[in-house]
């Protein structure tokens, strides 16, 4: 009998936040196969593709820390060879919070993440919570499509000052690094306001716009408490809930989420 294989796709250049994800794989299967691709198709035209950081040899020595013993980094011509045509939409659960300011983004993160499953053909696929949108789609597109794998969410790594681990976070300057922690503080103030019995989802979410928008130097994309199952809005606190931002600190873009419970 072969070994379990665990997958992990990254698009590089790999933090701690990798590394765990590749510790949990390592955790739980007799193999580990790390991607890295920066994916053209799920970048809109005005985003970050050409500017992506890209740094195979550091992210080979984390993969390899981290006990990793695959990585798989296709070019661009080989995972979209001249003439694909098929792509995998997953209705619905895109409709708001990153599906709706990035137009195409999840067309272009189920695609490649379904065709890397067919390449390497895991039995546990290992997703971050900081992307929590992500992670539930290719949860539902699992189903749905009766791919033979399993999805393991793992939790979202932090900075000692709570900011959550990106690849982007290198671009921050020096001032927004400094206030980016008040984006977690600002999940963490709606998560006490809505636990000390605040159900009202517009009162809230007012509150963690405000308080987003005081954060000097901060344009908020996006701020919104949803179903944490379906990802569609609703009105009063009475089920399991994300609050998911997507904050602009300059020109980089940070994203986060905390879970409020029923
Ligand atoms: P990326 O390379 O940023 O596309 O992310 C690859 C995987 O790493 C995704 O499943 C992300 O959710 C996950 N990831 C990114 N940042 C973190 C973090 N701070 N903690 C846990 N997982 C993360």
């Amino acid at each position: 009998m072969g070994k379990t294989v665990g997958f992990v796709p990254t698009m590089g250049a790999l933090h701690e936040g990798h590394a765990a994800l590749v510790r949990a794989a390592r955790a739980r299967s007799g193999f580990v196969v790390v991607s890295i691709f920066v994916n053209p198709t799920q970048f809109g035209p005005k985003e970050d593709f050409a500017k992506y950081p890209r740094m195979l040899e550091s992210d080979r020595k984390l993969c390899g820390d981290a006990g990793a013993d695959l990585i798989f980094a296709p070019s661009a011509e080989e995972m979209y060879p001249t003439g694909s045509v098929t792509f995998v939409d997953v209705a619905k659960l895109g409709d708001h919070l990153c599906g709706a300011t990035r137009p195409g983004h999840f067309r272009g993160v189920c695609t490649v993440v379904l065709k890397l499953f067919n390449i390497v053909q895991p039995n546990l696929a290992h997703f971050g919570a900081k992307d929590y949108q992500q992670a539930r789609l290719i949860s539902q597109m699992v189903r749905d499509l009766n791919v033979p794998l399993e999805v393991c969410v793992e939790p979202t790594v932090r900075e000692p000052d709570g900011l959550a681990l990106s690849s982007r976070n290198r671009y921050l300057s020096d001032e927004d690094r400094a206030v980016a922690p008040c984006i977690q503080q600002a999940l963490q103030a709606v998560r006490t306001r809505a636990i000390a019995g605040e159900v009202d989802v517009a009162r809230l979410e007012s509150a963690l716009i405000a308080e987003l928008s005081a954060i000097s130097g901060a344009r908020v994309d996006y701020a919104r408490i949803v179903d944490a199952e379906t990802l569609q809005p609703f009105a009063r606190l009475d089920r399991l809930a994300v609050v998911a931002v997507a904050v602009f600190l300059g020109t980089t873009r940070l994203i986060d989420n905390v879970t409020i419970p029923s």
